[in-house]
């Protein structure tokens, strides 16, 4: 063999070397399994883009105006009194800001937010996250910042991922808890029952202490007569902002602090949740924020970065929602079904949004029904 082939053919080896190294050495991890939404069953091919991204633990440097998203890992093996990744976004207030994903075995129901408020006499927590065993972790992270006792639990809407840890906060005593009437009763309802069977299929060892958790203090809607906790010189004003969402949904106003938790009413990197509510509900909620708490120093939505004002998040909601409107009104005119309707429905300026393309189109169909009628 001529000595330059032999050169030629010692690089090929090499670079094939180069190419093919990788998947020698590192096996694939296995998929996360995931909770499949209703109306997705068998559409793995999708799914597959909306969980937890193996092996690429990732936190934003900052939870207020983030630009990128939170990408936690947690473990099976975790230990309950392990804490949470946190971040302290004002002086006494700290904020657990989950992945935007579905719930998977990596992020283990990790996928929104929720927070807590230390004041002189106690700590006030707003949500619970998405199974007993994040709530119990949840307590073990306020034990590394603070031992004053838990004194109120707000639940701002019963949802399995805001609420679903609560029973872990019943357990410690002594804690007042605050919720929507029709919240709390949701937990007993068909519904969260299917919702907490999933989950129990999925992440067994993690809802292990599931329970009911009803209000001590519930807040009826009517979000003109908000209800106030006065606890170590700190002021939480709670209004139920009534029909704006698909379930009753309570925000919270921490006064002093100018800070306002107004859950799923809004959100950040993801589009607005529109459930089975109608959109101009939404919308309604969207102008009831921006009318009463747009002076505000941070607002924390229930899914995403926590904004500084003018919180653009209120504006690309409202614009989202503004634009399938009219697009689905248009379409219905031109005579188009539902599902041409939906499959023509190309909202490009959203599409980079990590559920994008698992929530566009449900909210597409939803907004086309609301025309038709
Ligand atoms: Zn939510």
């Amino acid at each position: 063999m001529k000595r330059t082939t032999r050169l030629l053919l010692i690089a090929i080896l090499i670079l094939a070397g180069i190419y093919f190294f990788p998947t020698w050495i590192f096996e694939k991890p296995p998929p996360a399994r995931q909770e499949v939404p209703a109306g997705h069953a068998g559409d793995e091919s999708l799914l597959s883009a909306f969980g937890t991204h193996p092996g690429v633990y990732h936190l934003p440097d900052k939870a207020i105006d983030a630009s990128t998203i939170p990408n936690i890992i947690l473990r099976k093996s975790d230990n309950d009194d392990d804490p949470l990744p946190y971040f302290r976004i004002a002086p006494d207030t700290y904020l657990f800001y989950g992945n935007i994903a579905l719930v998977d075995t990596l992020n283990r129901a990790f996928t929104a937010n929720a927070g807590f408020v230390i004041t002189d006499d106690s700590v006030v927590v707003i949500d619970t996250l998405g199974t007993p065993r994040l709530g119990r972790r949840m307590i073990a992270t306020i034990r590394t910042v603070t031992d004053k006792p838990v004194s109120h639990l707000v639940l701002t809407h019963c949802h399995p991922d805001h609420c679903f840890g609560a029973s872990a906060f019943r357990r410690l005593g002594g804690v007042r808890v605050i919720a929507a009437t029709t919240g709390a009763e949701l937990t007993a309802t068909a519904d969260a029952a299917a919702r907490a069977q999933k989950r129990y299929a999925l992440l067994p060892d993690d809802m292990e202490g599931f329970g009911v958790v009803q209000p001590d203090i519930p807040v009826l809607a009517g979000h003109d007569e908000e209800m106030i906790i006065r606890t170590g010189g700190k002021t939480f004003e709670i209004y139920n902002a009534g029909t704006r969402y698909p379930v009753e949904t309570l925000l919270v106003y921490q006064v002093e602090d100018d800070i306002v938790w107004a859950s799923d009413l809004v959100s950040s990197q993801r589009l607005p949740i529109l459930g089975d509510a109608d959109s101009n509900d939404i919308l309604d909620g969207l102008d009831w924020l921006q009318a009463s708490f747009s002076g505000a120093e941070i607002m924390v939505p229930g899914h995403g970065s926590a904004q500084r004002p003018p919180f653009p998040m209120i504006e690309r909601n409202r614009a989202y929602l503004q634009q399938l409107q009219e697009f689905m009104e248009r379409s219905v005119a031109e005579g188009l079904s539902e599902a041409e309707a939906v499959e023509r429905a190309d909202f490009r300026e959203w599409q980079d949004l990590p559920l994008f393309r698992l929530e566009h189109p449900v909210n597409a169909g939803r907004v086309y029904r609301e025309m038709v009628q």
